[in-house]
């Protein structure tokens, strides 16, 4: 149970940076106008393990590995949407990294008791997604029910939903939770559209948080089982958590890792005999990668003139992850 002020097990794990998220399924049966998902993964039966695109437990086993994770999320799509596939990842998580390692499931559906009965033991926690619609039916509709249920079984259960007006219609339904989390809404690429239909506008011109979203929520934020989980946070807390994590299990030694997680290295393209300075350095020190020299930033900004050919530094997300910043040097 959570107790005053305190946060589910799978945000304590979240904060830290220690959840993987496993997209398990883009297929949804909802159609919510606000939602997040990006056209690569919306409608379509993939599979997500953080950033990287994967098919197997295995899979999915080596990048929790490689940021020494504490624990799953899964997420979609919707995951009760292939409940097989959500068992059999869940099943070799608890076997190779053991009981403790803590799951956490979002689902839009409300599970009945023979859902709940096949997730015991897989699953830590329960964090349902009912419809907008809903909210103000909430004590009326199913999601009261398997809320209570859940409980009794021994899940942690809770709700969590984007920050949308109308939201503190879900206050009678937190006798029956251990926790609400409402995360700030978030304006995407495939949510656009509808956001401008709505008159909605961006907070700021640096986050994807939506205007309005904390005012809508501020009746419910005191409340001891709610957990305000903002835009900002997921960016400069969470997300940086994380890649930090990977970043220190999988940096070369001339990689340099950033306050943000991210990495930073020098790359030579010249096609030519590796040029002598390298026959200079510590043999860790660089690394051939299809043709191209890699090395520390410094290597190829001290020696330039002395290196003919290409040269840039890159910045991009730990485990050959995503590019974020390509700076040619003379
Ligand atoms: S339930 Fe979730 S994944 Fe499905 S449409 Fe709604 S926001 Fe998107």
């Amino acid at each position: 149970m959570v107790r005053k002020r305190e946060l589910s097990r799978g945000c304590v794990f979240c904060h830290r940076g220690g959840k993987m998220v496993l997209f398990v399924t883009g297929l949804c049966p909802r159609t919510c106008w606000y939602c997040p998902l990006s056209k690569e993964r919306k409608g379509r039966d993939v599979i997500y393990a953080n950033e990287r695109l994967i098919v197997t437990p295995e899979d999915a086993e080596e990048v929790a590995r490689l940021m020494s994770a504490l624990g799953t999320g899964i997420t979609g799509g919707e995951p009760l949407h292939v409940p097989d596939r959500v068992a059999d990842f869940c099943r070799h998580f608890k076997r190779v990294f053991g009981e403790g390692h803590h799951i956490h499931l979002y689902t839009g559906l409300a599970p009945g008791e023979e859902t709940l009965r096949d997730l015991r033991g897989l699953v830590d926690e329960i964090r349902m997604h009912p419809p907008h619609e809903m909210w103000s039916r909430i004590e009326e509709s199913p999601y009261r029910d398997s809320a209570i249920l859940a409980g009794e079984m021994g899940f942690s259960v809770g709700i969590e939903v984007p920050s949308l007006p109308g939201i503190g219609d879900l206050s009678p339904i937190l006798t029956s939770l251990d926790f609400l989390n409402i995360n700030e809404l978030e304006w995407g690429e495939t949510n656009a559209a509808a956001m401008r239909q709505r008159n909605m506008v961006l907070e700021d011109g640096v986050h994807n948080a939506v205007r309005g979203g904390r005012a809508w929520a501020a009746d419910l934020v005191n409340h001891p089982k709610v957990h305000w989980c903002s835009s900002r946070f997921k960016d400069s807390v969470q997300l940086r958590k994380r890649l930090l994590r990977v970043a220190r299990n999988t940096a070369r030694p001339f990689d340099q890792v950033t306050r943000d997680g991210t990495i930073l290295y020098g790359v030579l393209k010249s096609g030519e005999p590796l040029p002598p300075i390298f026959h200079q350095l510590d043999p860790g020190m660089y690394e051939i990668r299809e043709g191209d020299v890699e090395t520390a930033w410094w290597v190829i900004t001290e020696f330039s003139d002395r290196l003919p050919g290409e040269k840039m530094i890159i910045e991009r997300y730990p485990d050959r992850g995503l590019v974020v910043e390509v700076t040619p040097v003379a």
